[in-house]
């Protein structure tokens, strides 16, 4: 295998992707088993293993887009509500060691959970 993590070989386009959005820093994809309508996870584009490891510039920097798609989220999707959420380790149900955000729309009309 090219890439040791899956998510970095997301960013390099090794492994197919519905991206959103992509910028010098940052990339953002929809999840492959959603949540809800709309569940996409944003990631640093340099590997860090989870939010114990990665530098604070990167963690700005992929909170900032997070915030960016999920207005966009709430306006493309008219979603009610939005989750931001992060598991750091195996223990807090982390299954992708690259950190990532979801970006997790909520809805009035719950038939959009999945
Ligand atoms: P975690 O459990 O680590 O917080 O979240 C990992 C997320 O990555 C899960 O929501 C899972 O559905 C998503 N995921 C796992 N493999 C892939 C993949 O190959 N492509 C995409 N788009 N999402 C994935
Ligand atoms: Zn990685």
């Amino acid at each position: 295998m090219k890439h040791q993590c899956l998510f970095c070989g997301i960013v390099a386009g090794d492994i197919p992707s519905v991206k959103v959005f992509e910028d010098d820093t940052t990339y953002a994809f929809m999840d492959i088993n959603p949540a809800s309508d709309g569940h996409l996870l944003v990631i640093p584009k340099r590997h860090s293993k989870d939010l114990l490891e990665i530098e604070g510039e990167d963690l700005a920097d992929v909170t900032l887009a997070a915030q960016r798609i999920a207005k966009a989220v709430v306006k493309e999707f008219g979603a009610d509500g939005v989750n931001l959420l992060n598991c750091c380790g195996a223990d807090a149900w982390q299954t992708v060691f690259h950190f990532h955000l979801h970006v997790i729309p909520r809805y009035v009309d719950k038939t959009k959970d999945r």
